[in-house]
């Protein structure tokens, strides 16, 4: 193994201890390369920072000084801001940001920070709303080029920077080109050690631009790589035969009480041609949120059932897993069909019973998260597999399940509708299937951007009547960097908010990604049920939970998602035949939330959606923070990266080609194992 790949306690780093070990392991960093491939989220470019006594009215400004008092206040309407004075020896400016609770627990006093924004005059200079940074650096005058890294509470830039700098000066010689080099001169791609130096400390802005190409370049191929050489070598058996019966999937069809959609029966039927004629099935669903993906899934599974097989049912977090468990007992079992469910919270004794039936092949369907690729889980007969918000599960876990079946056969669903040709391109060897009709009698979401106090009262009260008509309400809150203590902030801030203030009569209830999953399902047990009205919660919320009867959505700092991800928020809304709403509250006074809120009032068509986003993309964001929408991706974006990805693609191709489907660099092929085929996979959302 090369010296990178080891873990880093193992070694003696200038400038890290034992305890700066424990907190780089919190954040997933474990070996050398790991640090090294800890890439900064931006850039601050001290070049351009103003001196706050230089700072104009009304002209974007970047300034950079200490944090010399700084508090947490209410305004006589009782909304509540966060207010710090800034001072960097040349004036003092003073920031306000407004329902950003949880600034009072990310700001202190003695930081130093920097703000970006309009400047205005009242009282002194001030910025309502500024974007900020908190950096490290003492001295405030410095004109390089500093990185930004997505750091958790208790680890600061300072720290991050030495360390990295120590293992870069460490390791030089041991970086080794893993690009064949005919790709890297092709392109005009940096070295690989020389990527590293001008990421973490580029000279100039360009430099970390182009070491970012590469790195995505990197990034990507090796995915291709990987998927193309297990595609290389797979070849597709034909040796099945399936009886082809389909009372139990009847019979189940007269208990749903509604009819199919033109589009389900046609990826229906589609599917059930290829399972007949013995072809492994090896499908990516797309469909907008509300589609009805899931029933399409079960019939399936009931259909493999029926003729002789297993079906596993993968969904990304135990919310779901559970959700779709319970919808399926009620049904399924009056059927006479066995549903049995895995997750983190099946443990002991219920646990051993479970697996051991499975693998007898007394359980015909088994729902789980990611508890299901677990060695421990056997079947006896394996033969369909579902995997739910695909985008959630990494390649390597993909594999993983499938390796459990005797037959291979594979769904995938997503609701992030990106285009066929980006699906074919990024999945290389999945068939792609598309539900374009939502089921009859969906009456349209509407969406308004809540901008201002004013607003947000009326809001309130139009809440409180439509939960005296019975309806119920979604609360919903950004995570804010990846940090725990974080995300149970912001939640928490919200959720009292929330009671104390908005709503104090009524049923309120918090979920966040903190709560044990008992605690959690409880919750939603409730929820569902009706005994609560309103769920406050941060993003965990986000993917497939199904309550009809709630109607209202309100996504709180909404200037702070992304476009998809606003889509899939409100696609919790609208599940019923009541009208329904969802509501962006955002102050945020910038170009870009503007667009992009106005988008979301306008349209509720999901393709559409994805479109703009890809136009928006387009234009701005050269170091996008927003998620690629695939958890093997971290600096790809498959919208903004598209060309990129098919370049990678076809490189990964004709290489493979070329050495016979075989990789003969032994560092490329340590590292595509490494990050694809360990057996130390990340279990968990
Ligand atoms: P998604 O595609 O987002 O996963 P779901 O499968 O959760 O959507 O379906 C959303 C809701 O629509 C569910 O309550 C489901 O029972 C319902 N549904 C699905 N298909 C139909 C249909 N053909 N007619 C009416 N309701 C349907
Ligand atoms: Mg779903």
């Amino acid at each position: 193994m090369s010296l990178i790949n080891e873990k880093i306690e193992n070694f003696k780093i200038k400038g890290l201890g034992d305890k700066g070990v424990e907190k780089l392991k919190r954040m997933g960093v474990n070996t050398l390369k790991d640090i090294l491939y800890f890439f900064p989220r931006e850039y601050e470019d001290c070049g351009n920072i103003k001196k706050i006594s230089e700072v104009k009215e009304e002209e974007f400004s970047v300034v950079k000084g200490n944090v010399i008092k700084c508090e947490q206040l209410r305004a006589r309407s009782r909304l509540s801001y966060f207010k710090a004075m800034i001072s960097d020896g040349s004036g003092i400016i003073e920031a306000v940001w407004f329902k950003m609770p949880y600034l009072k627990s990310t700001i202190k006093q003695g930081d130093t920070i920097i703000l970006k924004g309009k400047a205005k005059r009242e009282f002194g200079i001030k910025m309502v709303n500024p974007g900020y940074a908190k950096t490290d650096e003492d001295d405030i005058t410095g004109n390089g080029i500093n990185p930004i890294y997505p750091l958790s509470t208790g680890v600061n830039q300072r720290f991050i920077r030495a360390v990295i700098q120590s293992v870069i000066d460490k390791c030089e010689d041991e970086i080794n080109e893993i690009l064949p080099l005919e790709i890297v001169e092709k392109y005009k791609f940096k070295s690989r050690i020389s990527a590293l130096k001008s990421i973490h400390q580029p000279e100039k802005i360009e430099d970390a631009k182009s070491a970012k190409k590469r790195f995505a370049f990197e990034e990507i191929f090796l995915l291709e790589m990987f998927i193309m050489s297990r595609k290389g070598k797979s070849t597709v058996t034909n040796e099945y035969q399936l009886e082809d019966k389909k009372e139990l999937v009847k019979k189940f069809i007269t208990t749903i009480g509604f009819e199919l959609t033109n589009a389900q029966k046609r990826v229906v039927t589609e599917i059930y041609k290829e399972l007949k004629n013995g072809k492994i099935i090896n499908r990516l669903i797309q469909g907008d949120v509300g589609s009805g993906k899931t029933i399409v899934a079960i019939i399936l599974l009931l259909y493999m059932v029926e003729n002789g097989y297993q079906g596993a049912f993968m969904a990304p977090t135990e919310i779901l897993a559970e959700q779709h468990y319970l919808s399926m007992c009620d049904v399924l079992r009056e059927i006479g069909v066995r549903v049995e469910i895995l997750s983190g919270s099946v443990k002991g004794s219920v646990k051993t019973r479970v697996l051991k039936e499975i693998e007898e092949g007394l359980v015909d369907i088994v729902v789980g998260t990611h508890a299901l690729i677990e060695d421990s889980v056997k079947f006896k007969k394996l033969a369909f597999i579902v995997i739910d918000e695909q985008h959630r599960f990494g390649v390597a876990q993909r594999q993983r399940i499938r390796d459990k079946g005797v037959l291979a056969n594979l769904l995938v669903m997503s609701a992030t509708p990106i285009p066929r040709s980006m699906a074919l391109t990024i999945y290389g060897d999945l068939d792609v299937s598309i539900i374009d009709e939502l089921p009859p009698g969906r009456i349209e979401i509407k969406t308004k951007w809540i901008n201002g106090e004013k607003e947000m009262n009326k809001l309130v009260t139009f809440i409180k009547k439509k939960i005296g008509e019975g309806r119920q309400c979604y609360f919903v809150t950004p995570l804010i960097e990846e940090s725990e203590k974080m995300e149970l902030t912001s939640a928490q801030e919200l959720y009292s908010l929330v009671t104390e203030q908005y709503f104090k009569n009524e049923k309120s209830a918090i979920l966040h990604g903190k709560m044990n999953s008992k605690e959690k399902e409880e919750v939603m047990r409730n929820f569902k049920k009706g005994k609560t009205d309103i769920l406050v919660s941060t993003t965990v919320i986000e993917v497939g939970v199904n309550v009809p009867n709630a109607v209202i959505m309100v996504v709180m700092n909404a200037e702070r998602f992304g476009l998809a991800q606003l889509h899939q928020l409100r696609g919790r809304v609208g599940r019923g035949d009541k009208e329904s709403f969802c509501f962006l509250v955002s102050n945020a006074k910038n170009e870009d939330t503007e667009k992009r809120l106005k988008i979301m009032e306008a349209t509720t068509d999901g393709f559409e959606i994805a479109e703009e986003d890809l136009k928006l993309r387009k234009s701005g964001e050269i170091f996008g923070k927003r998620q690629s929408g695939i958890s093997d991706l971290k600096l790809v974006d498959i919208i903004r990266d598209i060309k990129l990805i098919k370049i990678a693609k076809d490189e990964a191709e004709s290489y493979l080609e070329k050495n016979r489907w075989d990789i003969n660099n032994k560092e490329l092929k340590e590292e595509i194992r490494i990050r694809y085929e360990s057996r130390e996979d990340k279990l968990g959302g």
